[in-house]
């Protein structure tokens, strides 16, 4: 079955929504989700969107970019920075004229708390500027955005699952999808396609990601030549719930909670004593890890690692109601235990994809190292890398992210159509589709797929986690060597046509596998640490060698690095103390 759009989104996430706002103004849009719209995992975002309003104290956009560029290890694009900080202050207010119920100051502002990384004047202390709905912020988001999709008549494809992207030579013409309901190959044409699929987070074993997180625009682009930039770069967030990975915002520390070791110490006093508990990610996320590692753990049971505490009992029952509720509940939900009386027990925990598709300013996915534009293929969201996050993405600068360039591909994508014909469709669009999942479920014997994945997940987290070096990821790699050629053999349980899940996580599953070989690959190659790639074999920043985007090209089970400039146009790169 054929369907004819002018523009097709693929992701109803924040990043997906917001670019469908904008394109359905003028041009005939859809959206695609494997998911219902809201069940993205933008509606988990608990902590905030990062914007300079000023309302609790005085902030500047200049402030927030050059927080972005500090906080990223130097490897961010200083431009898109700059245009990520500027256009906040728009972006969040333009979220309230849509009906996003923020949270208030008492003289009815939004209200604004601090985040790790973010600072006023460059680095003299932690500043107010994350707007937030309680700790439900990407959940208003989406609902918001949602509504105002159905109000612009955006013709939703739920639960239909994309596997394959349709290009032909340099210009993409739609794209490929399964039914769930029915099993039913459905092939879409459009002048214009953009992927906003969201994270990958599951390729890891613990992580804080939704199940739907298995990467499958970017590896959908991979398989046809699209380079991946920065796939070494992947955040280990520091605040999981030890042994589950559910994440415990950073918001609880932005309202003044503390992580400790066994012996009480607010440890983070030793490695980052300005910021404190407000330092950026990785470098918690390293603390942590080190105060376990001499032995000044938390002692966890027999099944479970060390942990640390963090500590929120003194900010009271009030506070912890109001403005965390949500993180209140799952603490009593998933370990019986309030944080009002009890610190939380934590772990660093896998939780957002820096690198990505790459693309320009406006959105549009780039071919190679010369910056070569797809004609009528775009990537927003995390999926995407423009690059603002560079080695390391700065609390509530995802969401952020999502709206400001979800809105820019939008607008570019709105112009694009008008000047560009209509595409037929190659007769053999879906041939590569329907040969894989005859292949899946042709019913010959061969491994199952969640043994793979459970490969998957152990070994990247054990050796291309938060602390790295090359005999590990040496390891890393052959091991995702050998799972994509195992996958060739792989078969599904069940061959029926509705609603066959084992079919489409097995789809799933080679995306993944796709994607840690890559992130393998890219991270042994960068011999450096930097931002949230931290090896030991390599414990310094190398600027004179390693300033530079990684592009990861796959081919089959073979990856090929190219490298390109990072654009450090406004702030020289300095080492990073905070
Ligand atoms: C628990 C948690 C808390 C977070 N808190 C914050 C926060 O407070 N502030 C912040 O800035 N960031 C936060 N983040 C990060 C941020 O929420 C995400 O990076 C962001 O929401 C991703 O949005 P997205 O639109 O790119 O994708 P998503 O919201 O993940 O949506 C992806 C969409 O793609 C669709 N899709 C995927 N594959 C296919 C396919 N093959 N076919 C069809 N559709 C497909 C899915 O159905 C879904 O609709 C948090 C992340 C997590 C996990």
């Amino acid at each position: 079955m054929n369907h004819e759009f002018e523009c097709i989104i693929v992701g109803s996430g924040g990043a997906g929504l917001y670019s469908a706002l904008e394109t359905s103004a003028g041009a005939k849009t859809a959206v695609l989700s494997k998911l219902h719209p809201v069940r993205s995992h933008t509606g988990a975002a608990q902590g905030g969107i990062s914007a300079a309003l000023g309302n609790c104290e005085p902030d500047e956009p200049e402030w927030h970019a050059f927080d972005t560029v500090k906080g990223g290890d130097y490897l961010v694009d200083q431009k898109a920075a700059m245009i990520l900080a500027q256009d906040a202050v728009k972006a969040v207010y333009d979220l309230e004229n849509r009906g996003l119920p923020f949270s208030r100051t008492p003289d009815g502002k939004i209200d604004q708390r601090r985040f790790g990384g973010h600072t006023r004047e460059f680095g003299k202390g932690p500043v107010h500027r994350a707007c937030y709905a309680a700790d439900r912020t990407g959940h208003m988001i989406l609902q918001t955005l949602y509504q105002q999709c159905i109000k612009n008549k955006v013709s939703f494809f739920d639960e239909f699952h994309v596997i394959d992207v349709i290009l032909e030579g340099n210009t993409c013409k739609g794209v490929v999808a399964i039914e769930l309901a029915t099993g039913v190959i459905h092939t879409f044409s459009s002048k214009a396609v953009l992927f906003a699929t969201g994270g990958f987070g599951r390729i890891f074993k613990v992580t804080s990601n939704a199940f739907a997180n298995t990467g499958d625009g970017p590896a959908v682009l991979a398989r046809k030549g699209i380079p991946l930039q920065d796939m070494e770069f992947f955040q280990f967030h520091p605040t999981g719930i030890k042994g589950l990975g559910i994440l415990i915002t950073e918001a609880v520390r932005g309202e003044g909670g503390i992580l400790r070791n066994r012996e009480g110490q607010a440890f983070m006093e030793t490695y980052a004593p300005t910021l404190l508990d407000l330092a950026p990610r990785d470098m918690v996320s390293r603390a942590i890890m080190t105060e376990i590692q001499g032995g000044r753990g938390m002692r966890g049971d027999k099944k479970i690692d060390d942990y640390v505490n963090l500590d929120a009992t003194h900010l009271g029952k009030e506070v912890l109601l109001s403005k965390l509720p949500d993180i209140t509940d799952f603490c009593k939900t998933y370990l019986g235990v309030d944080p009002a009386d009890n610190p939380i027990p934590v772990l660093p925990t896998a939780h957002y994809a820096m690198g990505g598709i790459p693309t320009d300013l406006d959105g549009r996915v780039l071919a190679d190292e010369k910056g070569t534009p797809v004609e009528g293929l775009y990537a927003a969201g995390e999926c995407a890398c423009v690059s603002v996050h560079g080695a390391n993405r700065l609390g509530t600068n995802s969401l952020l992210d999502l709206v400001v360039f979800g809105r820019r591909a939008g607008i570019h994508i709105s112009n694009y159509v008008k000047t560009n014909g209509a595409h037929v469709l190659p007769a053999t669009a879906a041939d590569y589709a329907r040969a894989w999942v005859d292949r899946l479920t042709d019913g010959k014997s061969g491994p199952h797929g969640p043994e793979l994945s459970e490969q998957m997940q152990s070994v990247m987290m054990e050796k291309v986690g938060v602390y790295r070096n090359a005999t590990q990821m040496s390891e890393a790699v052959k091991t995702m060597e050998a799972l994509v050629k195992s996958y060739e053999d792989v078969r599904v349980q069940d061959r029926g046509k509705p609603f066959n899940t084992d079919l489409l996580e097995t789809i799933e599953l080679k995306n993944m596998l796709d994607l840690a070989l890559v992130t393998a690959v890219s991270a042994l190659a960068r011999q450096e640490s930097r931002g949230a790639h931290s090896r030991e074999d390599f414990p310094d920043r190398d600027d004179d060698n390693w300033l530079k985007h990684t592009l990861a090209f796959l081919d089959k089970d073979r990856v090929r690095l190219d490298f390109k400039r990072v654009d450090t146009s406004i702030w020289d790169p300095k080492p990073r103390t905070y």
